[in-house]
């Protein structure tokens, strides 16, 4: 037929273009070492086309691989757009891997220039001579510090770089099927695998985010979030901002200070927050230790792992209304969000968002047998794979590395195991290789450490399975005690407090208590950690566990 719609190319340039011609005055405001920046989107795009120039004088073609190794700060936000926008591809490096695997995530994407915060450069050197094919360094100062001894060559500075180039660049014409970014997974088995996002994946999955049920992100939002930009894009959330016009909020920065956290979501009016779970138990304990409240916040989206009951109530009651969502850096993140439907009771509403949701508009996701790889029934019974497709999920990863992820009819597999209900929530049980395998029945990881947190003494609680002669694996669980119960809580408390809540046999067969739950370098529970140094079973309790 003809006289059909455009075809128009959805890339991340159309976002750019919002931001210049519709948000100007709009604030990006980061927490540095030297107080408050504050750069309007105005400046900040401005920027954006000097640092396009730059590139493109520093030889940056389209489909180079350009890397960052940089926080959560507005110079890492515009090298997140003038990057792709000039058609190359944004490759995010974790700043928190092992130097050998640093090393092997530059190689795999051969990334051909760095872009590091001065801050990173002891965490960069530790790779040098060995990512043969970087051309080029370019280090990001915040102010005239001097930089540690390194032996990575001579280092071109980015505002120099900056300061010579005109402010408007003639942007070329892209592909919307085009690499835009890339990012690896976190890497818990094996090798980090390379996720490679498009213009068109990242395009759609920012206006998801704007969807009134997914977070209704809009220009009157003034976004902190808390997730590093090298996890999953910061869970899209920089390009998200700028095709709504949102304030964006940053810390540079950030380990465990939830007292800064705290401060700056305050002075700065923050609406929206978004991390993992673990970033937030922290974040709760302080904002009641103080009796301080967010008035300004209207939405704390969670996602990374389940959030745990006790949490979610915590936040509720100190004001902060939590949203549960689920993904991976594979699904861009955004896979599922747990919005309550207006035909459920209001009584479950709790039960409701402590789900992972539903999936948002543009994702189709089923559950497959574990043993056969058979579809299974939403009956919130039946659990299995949740497999997934749409059009910002991945379809495998870069130098096709684990091709079997992708079903015969083009699934992606995505290694969790859930339940769905007949309302579409998903409910997760556990990662495929967490979940717990005893005297051939399955245990939740996740369930058990959802319902030890719940436990008002317990911080932190980590369950892995260990092995058993008999039963073939039996749950430990690691636990923190809050600070205030540190030596005073104990294994009895605990399996009191467990009993009725959860079946006997799941009843873990060893509590052993710890300082602090290891993290990966994404804030989640490192269980792989956990599994390298978890001691075997006392003899007693490997020789006679509870019956299943
Ligand atoms: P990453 O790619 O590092 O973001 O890790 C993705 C994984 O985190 C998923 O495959 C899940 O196992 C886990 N995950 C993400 N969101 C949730 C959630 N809301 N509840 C439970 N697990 C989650």
């Amino acid at each position: 037929m003809q006289g059909l719609m455009q075809d128009y190319p959805l890339t991340t340039q159309h976002i750019l273009w919002r931001m210049e011609r519709l948000y100007g005055p709009k604030e990006i405001v980061t927490k540095t070492d030297s107080g408050l920046r504050r750069v309007s989107y105005q400046e900040l795009t401005g920027r954006i086309h000097r640092l396009a120039h730059a590139l493109t004088k520093l030889g940056v073609k389209k489909g180079d691989r350009v890397a960052t190794l940089c926080w959560n700060n507005y110079r890492h936000l515009e090298l997140y757009y003038a990057i792709p926008c000039l058609g190359a591809v944004l490759h995010t490096l974790n700043l928190r891997l092992f130097p050998a695997q640093l090393e092997f995530t530059v190689k795999d994407a051969e990334d051909t220039l760095i872009f590091v915060d001065s801050s990173l450069i002891s965490v960069l050197n530790q790779v040098a001579g060995k990512i043969p094919s970087v051309r080029q360094i370019v280090v990001i100062k915040d102010g005239g510090q001097e930089l540690p001894e390194h032996q990575l060559g001579e280092l071109l500075d980015y505002e120099t770089l900056l300061q010579q180039e005109p402010d408007q660049f003639d942007w070329p014409r892209l592909d919307e099927r085009a690499a835009a970014a890339m990012c690896y997974t976190s890497g818990t088995t094996g090798n980090p695998k390379g996720v490679v996002y498009s213009h068109r994946s990242q395009f759609l999955h920012a206006m998801a985010v704007l969807q009134a049920d997914t977070l209704a992100l809009s220009e009157q939002d003034a976004l902190l979030p808390l997730v590093p930009m090298f996890h999953a894009n910061s869970w899209g959330l920089p390009y998200a901002v700028g095709l709504a016009g949102a304030k964006m909020i940053f810390p540079d920065r950030f380990a465990g200070d939830s007292q800064a956290l705290i401060d700056l979501a305050d002075s700065e009016g923050a609406t929206l927050l978004a991390g993992v779970p673990t970033i937030w138990i922290n974040f709760l304990t302080q904002l009641r230790k103080d009796g301080r409240r967010l008035n300004n916040v209207r939405l704390v989206l969670c996602g990374g792992s389940a959030v745990p009951r006790a949490l979610m109530e915590g936040m509720d009651a100190a004001g902060l209304r939590m949203i549960h969502a689920w993904g991976m850096t594979e699904t861009s993140p955004i896979g599922s969000v747990g919005v309550a439907r207006s035909w459920l009771p209001r009584e479950q509403e709790l039960e409701i968002r402590l789900r992972q949701g539903v999936p948002v508009p543009g994702v189709e996701i089923r559950i497959a047998d574990l043993a056969t790889g058979l579809e299974l029934p939403w009956d919130g019974q039946a659990f299995g794979e949740i497999q997934c497709r749409g059009p910002w999920i991945a379809s495998g990863y870069h130098n096709n590395a684990d091709p079997t992820r992708l079903t015969e009819d083009g699934w992606f597999r995505t290694g969790d195991v859930a339940t769905i209900d007949q309302d579409g929530y998903i409910s997760i049980v556990d990662r495929t290789k967490d979940v717990i395998k005893s005297g051939g029945e399955w245990i939740s990881s996740v369930e058990l450490e959802g319902a030890i947190m719940a436990h008002p003494k317990v911080l932190e609680a980590c369950v892995i399975g260990v092995d058993h002669p008999k039963w073939q694996e039996r749950p430990v669980a690691y636990v923190v005690a809050r600070p205030e119960a540190k030596g005073e809580l104990t294994e009895a408390e605990i399996r009191e407090f467990l009993a009725g809540k959860v079946a006997d046999w799941w009843l873990p067969d060893e509590i052993r208590f710890i300082d602090e739950v290891p993290k990966t370098s994404t804030f989640k529970f490192d269980k792989k950690a956990l599994r390298a140094d978890a001691e075997p079973l006392h003899e007693s309790q490997a020789a006679e566990a509870p019956p299943v």
